[in-house]
């Protein structure tokens, strides 16, 4: 009998199953897919000699939280490096280009020549002053005591105004910061995407927030990612349990969580095995939790199924996958050396590609997040070749119409023929920037919404980041609007995931802080005091 059976392997499961591995427990982890990592899915067959990430590629958010912190000396006994630049973004839009470095002077001097430099310095100053309190505010576990700690921090170093301020500040959309602040169009189409990496739009409350947070951790950490891809992460995360007595088995479903009363028992699998546990943990969505596993458990607070039926999930993303024979040539070459150039024609592009695609409707001109993970990591394409990782974000779930009007929806399912249009349009759209795109394109691999739920159930509808993550469905909001935070209402039972908080990306967020509360639990009851965080809170 496994100490924890842990439902999915994603970045979540890993990191809570390899702490929790680390302090003693047997942990089980079940995976579903033939391959361990969740969203991150290291391939080196679509495209002979070359290494790809066919969804998840960079690392920032693993390597500037908490759970790399804790776990980095295991990590790198098992092989894992991380490799870095000093060129974490730039831009490519209408108006011209721009490069975000983690040199300060070079970043100073791109601002200046934008006219920007006193607005990019005055806001990093003034935002740097209080990171460590924007970082604490992701990172919170806010239904534990260490919450009402970091409240009051911020309550003693802002002042009563000071916090209500912030709460302005904190619900502020991208576009209306970046309209008032900066003056230059390269400046606002250089930090506008990177609310679209977080589930957002520069309209949506909390955007300027989230970009700030980004645009402060790339100008500082850069992007790291795993020397040889993220299977070595995952390799390293699953050894640690392994090593530590656990197992991990794939191609096996969780089909049903096994409760009696209030507290979980166990965990049924597809072939109706039932794995026996005091605690699992679940990293699946909202309804797939209440709706699926759970069913009508009886024991099931009514109020979080109620709430998990209203659990809406997010825009959905496209991967395209481009080997090539030569190295991207870009009109302005400094760009071949960023790690991430979105391209896009400005701020107003991604207002609008974000309200068509809430609309039903494909973009017009969506933006293109083009990533380049040669400029990390040189040893994914053979010698002399190129590789682009391209992403987009402004896709609807389901295709009623197209900005454009060149594209037949069809029947709203993202079939092989609107997927391929549309990745065309995109691809289209590098074509003034990258002047050997068409001569140096080897092959190509277009992962649409109906592919990325394919490699991973929890991708519902293509959704990259487990659910919309605007503000109504976010921090103490996510998972469920009812305010369960990771509890379920059933002890033992813990939900984990880009669907709970903190959110999305590959900071393993939830997983560290539910596994953090279980040692903490365990530790106070080897030590004979009560445990003070019940799993059924909420
Ligand atoms: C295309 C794409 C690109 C991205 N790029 C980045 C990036 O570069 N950087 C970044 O920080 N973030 C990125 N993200 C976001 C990030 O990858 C995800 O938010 C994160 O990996 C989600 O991790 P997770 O722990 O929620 O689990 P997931 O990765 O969603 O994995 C969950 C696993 O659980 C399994 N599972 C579900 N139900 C069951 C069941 N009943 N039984 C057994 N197994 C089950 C699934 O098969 C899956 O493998 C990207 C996401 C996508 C989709």
């Amino acid at each position: 009998m496994p100490d924890a059976v842990v439902i999915g392997s994603g970045i979540n499961g890993l990191v809570a199953g390899a702490m929790l591995a680390l302090d003693g427990w047997q942990i089980t982890v079940v995976e579903a897919s033939d391959r361990l990592g969740g969203a991150i899915r290291t391939d080196t067959e679509v495209f002979d000699g070359y290494t790809v990430e066919l969804m998840s590629s960079w690392h920032p958010l693993f390597v500037g939280g908490p759970a790399f912190a804790e776990l980095e000396a295991e990590l790198s006994r098992r092989g894992v490096t991380y490799l870095n630049t000093d060129k974490p973004t730039a831009v490519a839009c209408a108006d011209g280009t721009a490069l975000l470095s983690t040199d300060p002077d070079a970043t100073n001097a791109a601002f200046e020549s934008l006219g920007d430099l006193s607005s990019w310095s005055s806001c990093m100053a003034e935002f740097g002053s209080k990171i460590d309190l924007a970082f604490g505010l992701l990172g919170t576990d806010f239904w534990r005591r260490s919450a009402a700690k970091f409240g009051w921090t911020a309550a003693r170093r802002l002042g009563r105004r000071g916090v209500v301020a912030s709460g302005a500040e904190l619900l502020e959309p991208a576009s209306t910061w970046l309209r008032r602040d900066f003056e230059s169009p390269v400046s606002r189409a250089l930090l506008a995407p990177w609310a679209l990496h977080n589930g957002l739009g520069p309209d949506d409350a909390s955007s300027a927030f989230i970009t700030k947070v980004i645009a402060a951790a790339l100008s500082q950490g850069g992007m790291p990612v795993p020397e040889g891809g993220g299977i070595r992460l995952v390799d390293a995360l699953v050894g640690i349990i392994t090593n530590n007595g656990g197992t991990a088995v794939t191609g096996t479903a969780v089909t049903a969580i096994e409760v009696d009363g209030k507290r979980v028992t166990g965990a049924r699998l597809a072939d109706d095995t039932v794995l026996s546990a005091n605690t699992v943990l679940a990293s699946v969505g909202p309804r797939a939790l209440y709706e699926g596993l759970l069913g009508q458990a009886p024991g099931v607070p009514a109020e979080h199924v109620t709430a998990a039926s209203k659990f809406t999930y997010g825009r959905a993303a496209m991967q395209i996958h481009l080997a090539l024979s030569d190295p991207p040539a870009w009109t302005d070459a400094a760009l071949g050396e960023a790690a991430i150039v979105h391209v896009l024609d400005g701020l107003d592009s991604v207002s609008a590609s974000v309200n068509a695609a809430w609309r039903g409707h494909l973009p017009a001109r969506p933006t293109v997040a083009v990533g380049q993970p040669l400029t990390v990591d040189p040893s994914r394409a053979p010698d002399g070749g190129g590789l682009l990782w391209l992403q987009l974000q402004e896709l609807p779930r389901e295709v009623r119409g197209d900005d454009a009007g060149s594209i037949d929806p069809g029947d709203g399912s993202w079939g092989p023929a609107t997927r391929d249009a549309f990745a065309e349009r995109a691809i289209d759209q590098l074509r003034p920037h990258i002047t050997n795109l068409d001569a140096a394109i080897i092959d190509r691999l277009v992962l649409g919404p109906a592919e990325l739920q394919d490699l991973n159930v929890n991708l519902v509808g293509g959704d990259p980041y487990g659910g919309d993550c605007r503000a109504h469905q976010f921090a103490a909001w996510r998972p469920l609007s009812s305010a369960t935070g990771h509890a379920t209402g059933i002890d033992g039972l813990w939900h984990i995931g880009a669907s709970t908080h903190p959110g999305p990306g590959l900071g393993g967020g939830s997983g560290y802080l539910v596994a953090s509360r279980l040692r903490d639990q365990r530790r106070r009851r080897r030590f004979g005091r009560r445990p003070t965080g019940r799993s059924s809170h909420g």
